[in-house]
């Protein structure tokens, strides 16, 4: 792996161990050499991480909508700021310029990027690996979702194993540089017909 797609809320959350553990993950990545690809943003726990990376001299390339530059204070300081047209543009480019996802908490946005690329490697788009870091319990309500809806079949549960949750960035990274497809996926439609 060389870089990795952390997709995060524009907002801090109300508790203090989001935003120290956004800066975690950002210390965390540029220790060891791998480069950040992120929203673009300089607001909420999006700022936290790129200012951490930075920090630590690490690569950061922030994908932003020119729409979203002035409302999510497109960051000045990054080592490389795309400005594309659209939020599907936005997310296509975040995930060509990566080798694995990573969500931290975050709202609607934070989910839906982060499920887009959970479903494109559902389909075999790609075979990236995807985790969510688990900060304070965040995601226990989500992993309990994930749970019911393969218990109800609505997830294969060979795909379940396509979202890996821990709670601690080192130990992430560690699984998602380990992970390897359970079985190739089978291919229902190419990327050009989504
Ligand atoms: P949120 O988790 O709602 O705070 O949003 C986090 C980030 O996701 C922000 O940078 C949003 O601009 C971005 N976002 C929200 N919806 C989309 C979308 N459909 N495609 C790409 N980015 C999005």
């Amino acid at each position: 792996m060389k870089r990795i797609c952390v997709f995060c809320g524009s907002c801090h959350g109300f508790r203090p161990e989001y935003g120290a553990m956004a800066a975690r993950l950002g210390r965390t990545l540029a220790v060891r050499g791998l480069g950040v690809v992120y929203g673009g943003g300089n607001i909420g726990l999006m700022g936290t991480l790129a200012d951490a990376v930075l920090a630590e001299h690490g690569e950061v390339i922030g994908v932003i909508p020119q729409g979203l530059v002035a409302k999510e204070l497109a960051h000045q300081g990054l080592s490389d700021l795309r400005v594309v047209s659209s939020m599907h543009q936005r997310k296509a480019l975040m995930a060509d310029l990566s080798d694995a996802f990573i969500a931290i908490p975050g709202g609607y946005g934070t989910l839906e990027e982060f499920f887009e690329a959970v479903t494109w490697s559902q389909l075999g788009l790609h075979q990236k690996p995807c985790g969510l870091l688990n900060v304070a319990n965040y995601y226990d309500p989500l992993r309990a979702l994930l749970e019911h809806a393969t218990a109800e079949g609505f997830i294969r549960p060979t795909h379940r194993s396509l979202v890996l949750v821990e709670e601690d960035p080192d130990r992430l990274i560690d699984l998602l540089a380990a992970y390897r497809p359970a079985e190739p996926v089978s291919k229902w439609i190419e990327k050009e017909e989504t």
